[in-house]
């Protein structure tokens, strides 16, 4: 199945490789367009024996493989129990229905105002700025989201600028997605020049994971736009683990910060990846060694596919109260779960 997220790759993919290929050998474009999208090649690439093809394929079938050669090299090979596979290896469990766990699990579906928008806090917006991903994480809350009905051309964009425009008490865009840094820089470029064509818009946040999934995509091209935009600017992280840190994300990471960025991360909290207090010090650690500074530790959305990566309340409190006797203040992430109508995060 040929998903709207994977066209979407390919058209863009194809339109902006095709521009740099010949001067860039290893542009992120590249390395995306080479990213690995099959269970076999996955499995095979890291050793893993047949055992885990079948629930592979199953799980694929639900939501589509990516991940990038630049990620694959930061995964042991032979070990079926690494943290960073098991955020990208698909498995039977996904196929398993859970109570509880739906399709839109903070029912985004009733906070869309405009196409690609949507609004759900006080003073900030999220525009969904890119319907693909350099890597599918396989708990992902939005594993299911209907980005066809989301995508919007330029066109369609009005309509969203429109509402920021007519509602003063906007003051920060989020660019989301999928990934938004998924979407070439003219488009980006262009999509922030219209939005601090905006008043009273004060601040561009950006949630991106792929400074960490594919650390070339911080290129000229991005910090070009980046960093001479009028609106203050975050950008969001998103890193489990600190096998993902290595040093090219953190040259990514010095060269974001040089173009003027405040760099915060969220994590999600996950059964077997990151479920220990030694685990989370050692990322917060990391993080702080990359110029980042923990932001939020997400308990799982139920998502449905993904309840097998769930750690229960009682468990992550534990955890939390545990880290605390590792880490000074200011690297202790806070734990939080987003609950559906709520005005902010809940703390827990
Ligand atoms: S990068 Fe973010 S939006 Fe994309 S699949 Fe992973 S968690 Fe979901």
């Amino acid at each position: 199945m040929i998903t709207r997220r994977r066209a979407f790759l390919q058209e863009n993919i194809i339109i902006t490789g095709k521009h740099v290929s010949a001067q860039v050998p290893n542009s992120w474009q590249q390395q995306l367009s080479q990213a690995i999208r099959d269970p076999v090649t996955l499995c095979k690439r890291l050793g893993l024996s047949s055992q885990w093809l079948p629930g592979a394929q199953a799980g694929h079938q639900l939501f589509d493989i990516c991940v990038p050669d630049a990620y694959l090299a930061r995964i042991v090979p032979n070990d079926p129990q690494d943290p960073l596979l098991l955020q990208v290896l698909p498995t039977g469990d996904e196929a398993q229905t859970s109570p509880g766990y739906v399709t839109d699990p903070l029912e985004e579906a009733d906070h869309r105002p405009a196409k690609g928008l949507i609004h759900k806090y006080a003073s900030r917006v999220l525009l969904i700025a890119s319907p693909a991903c350099a890597i599918n994480c396989r708990y992902c809350f939005r594993r299911h989201f209907p980005y066809s009905d989301n995508s919007p051309s330029r066109s369609q964009w009005q309509e969203a600028l429109d509402y920021l425009r007519n509602d003063t008490t906007i003051h920060e865009a989020i660019l989301s997605g999928g990934d938004p840094l998924a979407s070439s820089d003219r488009q980006l470029a262009w999509l922030v020049d219209q939005l601090e064509s905006i008043p009273h818009l004060k601040r561009l946040r950006i949630h991106t994971r792929l400074p960490v999934v594919i650390p070339d995509r911080v290129d000229d091209a991005l910090l070009g736009w980046l960093s001479k935009t009028r609106l203050q600017k975050v950008v969001v992280l998103h890193i489990n683990h600190a096998n993902e840190i290595d040093q090219a994300v953190i040259d990514a990471c010095q060269r974001l910060k040089q173009a003027g960025a405040t760099l915060l991360n969220q994590s999600v909290l996950l059964r077997n990846v990151n479920d220990s207090a030694v685990i989370l010090a050692a990322l917060s650690e990391r993080l702080f060694e990359a110029g980042i500074l923990p932001y939020y530790l997400h308990v799982l959305d139920p998502v449905q596919g993904a309840a097998h990566f769930d750690v229960p309340d009682s468990e992550a409190r534990a955890l939390v109260a545990q880290l605390r006797d590792h880490l000074p203040g200011f690297l202790m992430p806070r734990l939080v779960r987003e609950i559906p109508g709520k005005g902010s995060k809940t703390p827990l």
